[in-house]
C-alpha cells in the first residue's frame, strides 16, 4: 500500500547512501544493515496510542491530502551485479506492512505539537494554506490531484553490488552491501501501483539524534518549518502542469537510472567502476535532465515563498537562511545568484560528489556549507532570477499570476524536448519568463530592463545570446 518503486522522488536535500563509514549507533535497520547510515532516527511519539486502533476515528486529512499514515520497517533497495558479459540491476521496494493511518479521537486544539499527531496537524495546514493560494491565483489552478502524507517513516535505503573479481582494485571486497536509515529530509514521490493508477505522495523523515545534537535547523524539525512543507507542495503543483510532458516522463526514467546508479559512487574501493559504468549508462541526455530537476527545485522554492505572502521565514533559519531564501541575492559566502558557465559547469561535471548529509554525521560540515553540483542551489540560483525578472516591484499578486503563467508556458517544450542540451533548456525557461513579461508590456524600455536582467542573473554563453541579441 506504501511503496511501489518510486517513479520520482525529490527531497529537499541531496543524499546518497552514506559515506561508507558506520552512521550513527542504532541505525540497523529491516535488512539489518549498518554500513553508510545517514543517522539515527528520533519520532515523535503518538499522543492518543489506543484511538489508532479505533477504525471508527477520525484518519487526519485536509485540503489536497487525503491520507496521512506513518509506519516502519520500510525500505527501497537496490542489487547490482557487473559483470563482464552481464549487468543486472534490481530495484525493489518492500512494504513490511506496518503501516497504519494517523487517526484523532480529540478536538485538532487538543492536539500536542510535540506529537506525531501534532506534526501531522502542521503539516497539514501548510498544504491547505498553500493550496488554496494556488487554485485561487492560478488560471488552471482549479483542482488539485489529492496527494498522501507519509510522516516519519522508519525507512531504510540499502544498496547492495557484486562485482566481476576481475574489475575489483586489490584488496577491495567483490562484494559491498550498504545502507541506513533515511533521516533529516523531507520528499515529494511520485509511482505508479499495481494497476497503473498514478499515486503521489509527501514524506516526512524523522529528525536524526547526531544532526539534531549539533543545533541543524535551529533544533527544529523539518516538518515544524512552513516552507518545508509548501516547498513539497510546489514540487505536486510543477507535477501538475509537466506530468503529461515528454519531459516528465523522460525525468522519471533518467532519475530512476540515476537513483540507480549514485550509490555506487559512495561506495568506497570500486569509483571507477562505478563512474565508468555511470557515465555509460546515463549517456548525455543526463544535463538536461540535471537542469530540469534544477527547474523543479527553482519553482518549488518560489511557490513556497509566493505562497508565504512573500515572507518565506528563512531569514534566522540556519541551514536555509541566505542560500534557499529568495529575496536574497548572495548565497552564506557572498557568491552572487547568478548563472554563470563556471557555474554550469561545475553543475554539469561528471565527477563524484560527496554526501552533505552523511558527512554532517560523520565529521564537523556545517548545514550552511553548499555545493554548485547540488541542483537545489542551482534552483535557488534560477528562482532568484526568475523572480526578478517577472516583476520590478513588490507587488506579490502580479509576481505570482505571472508565476504561474510562466510555468505553465513550460509545458510546450514536450515537443522538440529531446534536442535540446542542459544550457539550452535554461534559456528556453528564462526566455519564458521573458515573454510573459514582454507579451504584457513590449515597450523599448521594458525590453532593455528585461535584457539587463538576463545579463545580470543568467549570464552563461550559448542560447542565451538569443535573448541578448534580441533587442
Ligand atoms: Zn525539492
Amino acid at each position: 500500500m506504501f511503496l511501489q518503486v518510486w517513479m520520482l522522488a525529490i527531497s529537499l536535500f541531496s543524499y546518497g547512501c552514506g559515506s561508507g563509514s558506520s552512521g550513527g549507533d542504532d541505525t540497523t535497520g529491516p535488512r539489518g544493515v549498518r554500513e553508510g547510515g545517514l543517522g539515527t532516527p528520533v519520532s515523535l511519539s503518538l499522543q492518543d496510542p489506543t484511538c489508532q486502533k479505533s477504525s471508527t476515528a477520525l484518519v487526519l486529512q485536509d485540503g489536497p491530502i487525503d491520507r496521512s499514515y506513518t509506519g516502519e520497517g520500510l525500505y527501497q533497495g537496490l542489487e547490482l551485479k557487473i559483470f563482464k558479459k552481464h549487468f543486472s540491476l534490481l530495484i525493489e521496494a518492500k512494504d513490511q506492512s506496518n503501516i497504519s493511518d494517523i487517526r484523532v479521537c480529540r478536538d485538532r486544539s487538543g492536539v500536542r505539537a510535540d506529537t506525531v499527531e501534532g506534526a501531522t496537524i502542521k503539516v497539514l495546514d501548510d498544504v491547505k494554506a498553500a493550496n488554496q493560494f494556488y487554485r485561487k491565483t492560478a488560471e488552471n489552478g482549479s483542482s488539485t490531484t489529492p496527494l498522501s502524507l507519509n510522516m516519519f517513516p522508519l525507512y531504510e535505503q540499502y544498496v547492495k553490488v557484486e562485482v566481476d573479481p576481475d574489475f575489483v582494485e586489490e584488496g577491495q571486497p567483490s562484494e559491498i552491501e550498504q545502507g541506513g536509515y533515511v533521516t533529516d529530509n523531507a520528499a515529494w514521490t511520485y509511482s505508479t501501483d499495481e494497476n497503473g493508477v498514478d499515486r503521489y505522495s509527501m514524506i516526512f523523515f524523522p529528525k536524526s539524534k547526531e544532526l539534531a545534537k549539533k543545533g541543524w535547523f535551529n533544533g527544529k524539525g523539518l516538518w515544524e518549518v512552513p516552507f518545508v512543507a509548501r516547498h513539497e507542495f510546489g514540487h505536486h503543483v510543477f507535477s501538475e502542469y509537466m506530468k503529461n510532458t515528454d519531459a516528465f516522463s523522460s525525468l522519471s526514467s533518467w532519475y530512476r537510472k540515476k537513483n540507480s546508479y549514485l550509490p555506487l559512487g559512495t561506495i568506497s574501493g570500486n569509483g571507477a567502476i562505478e563512474r565508468s559504468m555511470l557515465l555509460a549508462r546515463m549517456g548525455t541526455s543526463s544535463q538536461r535532465e540535471a537542469m530540469w530537476v534544477a527547474i523543479n527545485e527553482g519553482f518549488a522554492d518560489l511557490f513556497a515563498y509566493l505562497s508565504m505572502g512573500g515572507n518565506d521565514q528563512l531569514a534566522d533559519f540556519s541551514c536555509f537562511s541566505k542560500n534557499r531564501q529568495l529575496s536574497e541575492g548572495k548565497f552564506h559566502d557572498g557568491r552572487y545568484k547568478s548563472v554563470t558557465d563556471l557555474v554550469l559547469n561545475e553543475f554539469f561535471t561528471e565527477e563524484e560528489s560527496s554526501n552533505p548529509l552523511a558527512l554532517a554525521v560523520e565529521e564537523e560540515a556545517s548545514c550552511q556549507s553548499y555545493s554548485l553540483r547540488d541542483p537545489h542551489i542551482i534552483g535557488a540560483m534560477i528562482a532568484h532570477g526568475i523572480l526578478k525578472i517577472l516583476s520590478d516591484d513588490d507587488d506579490l499578486e502580479e509576481l505570482s499570476v505571472r508565476t504561474f503563467k510562466w510555468i505553465s508556458s513550460l509545458k510546450d517544450y514536450g515537443a522538440n524536448y529531446s534536442q535540446k542540451d542542459g544550457s539550452e533548456l535554461l534559456s528556453y525557461v528564462v526566455s519564458k519568463a521573458v515573454a510573459v513579461v514582454s507579451q504584457e508590456d513590449d515597450s523599448a524600455a521594458t525590453l532593455i530592463k528585461l535584457t539587463d536582467k538576463v545579463n545580470k542573473y543568467f549570464p552563461f554563453s550559448g542560447g542565451m545570446k538569443e535573448i541578448r541579441n534580441s533587442n
